[in-house]
């Protein structure tokens, strides 16, 4: 029996994982893909980690490699409304698009967004620290 998207993203939290989020800010069910087997599954977007959200039970999951508590984003004075971070040789930019408050991975997916920048923070499980560029 599948775990619930609710019970699946609850249970990756629980275990200091980041789950990945679609654009509506739900858990993104394609992280993982196999395509032989027609599976699909949520991911870590810190440590990488993924699983088929139909063979996958809470006991399976395991603990999150990459616990970060805080990461300091540096403006980018070139874009504008851009920070950029580095944290364990990932690249993340976070951007204020109108009230909204999104954060990219390296490649620009969204990962997670809101308007408010403490409830991001709560989605991503760590602390955003925003620092002038100099
Ligand atoms: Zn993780």
């Amino acid at each position: 029996m599948a775990m619930s998207d609710e019970a699946l993203y609850a249970a990756m939290k629980a275990k200091g994982h980041s789950p990945k989020l679609d654009e509506a800010g739900e858990i993104d069910l394609f992280v993982y893909y196999d395509y032989d087997n027609m599976h699909n599954g949520p991911g870590c977007f810190r440590c990488g980690w993924s699983c088929s959200q139909h063979s996958v039970y809470e006991t399976d999951i395991p603990q999150c490699t990459e616990v970060e508590t805080s990461i300091e984003f540096i403006e980018d004075t070139g874009a504008g409304y851009m920070w950029t971070a580095t944290a364990k040789d990932k690249k993340y930019h976070l951007a204020l698009n109108g009230p909204n408050w999104i954060l990219y991975d390296q490649e620009l997916n969204q990962v997670a967004s809101d308007e408010d920048i403490d409830e991001l923070q709560q989605k991503i499980g760590f602390t955003i620290v925003l620092k002038s560029a100099e």
